[in-house]
């Protein structure tokens, strides 16, 4: 049994198939002599195709970003074209017979070596782009996610590193019934994308990619973050009992959908849903959600083949308009950096601190015309919200001073006369702030007159309150929603917006959370946004819950110093107000 971080609740058995194994466990396989032309030209034909998306991408990111932004994909070409490179790649196929995979990764772990020799830093970061190059010719070479290859038996778990958006998506298609990840935390990408689906998931778990192959049979615990390699048969089986009574409940709870939102004692709430895309819209929907309250517009540039333009942009947001009319939908304009890095934004350079670094909306403010774009393609699809009875809200993450605000609202109107001087239509929506800076949340009374509503990102507020990486599964212990110090910040924040009469919603994976769920409802919060698949059992909680209820615990929980004594109470009064959800609870 592996120990990691419970990531995405509930229980799955299936069997292993592995992401990336190349870059592990290389392929052994040894060439025939008659193979070996084949191959080679195969190296080729990759190879062109690599350089004709880097050609495609350095011209779309320049015409669109500018300045020298599409300059990396340049330097990428150059280090595909490099003689000594292919010269490498092409003597392994003829001489050792290495495939074009095993090649690539002899290569890269040629270059890893000598780079980490070097004591100069911008060489060191050229590594970044040696593995760049290396993965995209790689994924031409097999596409990355063709598990039929295998002739996999059962369900499908998947191992991975940490799952690239890109590879999320191709995840869509196939049946997928646990995720396991080396790194990441209960709210990196793969988090994120597992509970988006209902989809258990156990992250942080060390060396686990020397551990398991493609095929081993695998028992993957998202309530305890544990996960079971090649188990005993009675184990199997036991496993498969709770997984059977893990779908059986989610089931049940879906019945719900098309039942209010209500606590026991009738105090109505807004449950919204966290999206990626216009399948997630509608999931939301389908679970009984009343629109959404978060939508990641940055997997829609780390998902697309290049860069989207503002008509492509337009397209995205209306075919999410469409699977949520007659609601609300909330888009956040892009969040890149810290976890989530786009080359031509200029990420090739590491930072010693991307959280706390360029990234969000500070990298919004440099590239301005790009971020133009965004606002402008945000404001026209305003229009069919509006026209199908529902509503977008724009919201801008990350916000840390009231300068910002001002700022951004002067763009807002410069896009504004923008569109009305081509003549195009849009909506003036109601512009917010995610408040996920501990500087915003303690002037929070001074942000509030110039912003329409407020969303509380608290996987990011978390992070900087405790001064712990949401990442990092070293400190994790301290990256806890439910510490004193967070629960306190929280408070004062829901007061200040009541006070105000701000509309407040939170967005971070704590809305889904049971534990913290009757927390906040004591608070005074009444609108959660949350992964789809969670709406069901947070909305069977509530009607289980009073609001006196809840503030009795609140009262008790704050009294309480330290995080695992407010964890260890909730989990004991969640027993006790909703014994038929102890399946989904995670610690
Ligand atoms: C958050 O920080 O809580 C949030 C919802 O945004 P993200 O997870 O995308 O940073
Ligand atoms: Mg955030």
């Amino acid at each position: 049994m592996r120990k990691g971080i419970a990531v995405s609740p509930g229980v799955a058995v299936g069997t292993a198939y592995v992401i990336h194994e190349i870059f592990v466990n290389p392929d052994t396989k040894r060439l025939e002599d008659q193979e070996i032309s084949a191959e080679l030209a195969q190296y080729e034909t990759a190879r062109d195709r690599a350089a004709a998306d880097l050609r495609a991408l350095q011209h779309k990111v320049q015409a669109q970003v500018g300045g020298e932004a599409g300059a990396i994909f340049s330097v990428h070409e150059s280090i595909l074209r490099d003689a000594a490179f292919t010269n490498r790649v092409r003597g392994w196929i003829v001489n050792d017979r290495l495939t074009a995979q095993a090649a690539l990764h002899r290569l890269l772990e040629e270059y890893t070596v000598l780079f980490a020799k070097t004591k100069d830093e911008y060489l060191r970061e050229r590594l970044t782009d040696v593995r760049d190059v290396i993965i995209r010719l790689s994924s031409h070479l097999s596409d990355v996610l063709k598990p039929e290859q295998h002739a996999l038996e059962g369900p499908m778990i998947v191992v991975a590193d940490e799952l690239l958006p890109s590879q999320a998506v191709a995840l869509g298609n196939l049946e997928v019934r646990g995720i396991v990840t080396q790194a990441g935390s209960q709210t990196s990408h793969a988090a994120i994308i597992a509970r988006s689906r209902g989809i258990p998931a156990v992250s942080g778990v060390r060396g686990i990619l020397k551990q398991v192959k493609t095929g081993d049979s695998l028992v993957v615990d998202g309530r305890e973050g544990c996960v079971i390699v090649n188990p005993q048969p009675e184990v199997r089986s036991a496993y498969l009992k709770l997984e059977r009574e893990f779908f059986l409940l989610r089931d049940q709870l879906a019945a719900n959908r098309d039942q209010p939102a209500v606590t026991a004692d009738g105090v109505a709430l807004e449950l919204l849903g966290n999206i990626n895309n216009a399948a997630d819209a509608k999931a939301a929907l389908a679970m009984g959600g009343s629109g959404v309250g978060l939508f990641r517009t940055e997997y829609l540039y780390l998902t697309h083949a290049d860069i989207p333009d503002e008509d492509e942009q337009l397209a995205a947001y209306e075919q999410i308009i469409h699977a949520s009319p007659q609601h609300q939908v909330t888009i956040r304009t892009l969040d890149i950096g810290g976890d989530k890095t786009v080359p031509y934004l200029g990420h090739h350079n590491q930072e010693a601190n991307p959280f706390m670094g360029w990234r969000s909306i500070r990298l919004s403010f440099e590239h301005p015309e790009f971020f133009m774009t965004q606002i402008r393609a945000i404001l026209r699809a305003g229009v069919l919200a509006e026209e199908l009875g529902g509503q977008v809200k724009m919201m801008f993450p990350m916000i840390t001073t009231v300068e910002e605000l001002h700022r951004l609202r002067l763009m807002v109107r410069r896009a504004c006369s923008q569109l009305a001087k081509r003549g195009l239509k849009y909506t003036e929506v109601p512009l917010g702030m995610m408040l996920e800076v501990p500087a915003a949340a303690i002037t929070i009374d001074v942000m509030l007159p110039y912003v329409d509503f407020v969303s509380i990102g608290s996987n990011d507020l978390v992070q900087y309150l405790m001064a712990a990486d949401r990442d990092n599964p070293k400190v994790s212990h301290l990256c806890q929603p439910l510490s004193p110090a967070v629960l306190q910040v929280l408070r004062r924040v829901i007061r200040a917006c009541r006070r105000a009469n701000k509309p407040l919603t939170l967005c971070g994976e704590m809305a889904a959370s049971p534990r913290a769920f009757v927390l906040l409802l004591g608070m005074g919060l009444r609108n959660f946004s949350m992964s789809p698949a969670f709406i069901p059992s947070i909305k069977d909680l509530a009607t289980h819950i009073t609001l006196p209820e809840a503030q009795r615990v609140l009262r008790k929980a704050l009294r309480l110093t330290t995080t695992t004594k407010v964890s260890k109470y909730m989990e004991k009064e969640l027993k006790r107000i909703a014994p038929n959800l102890s399946l989904l609870d995670m610690a």
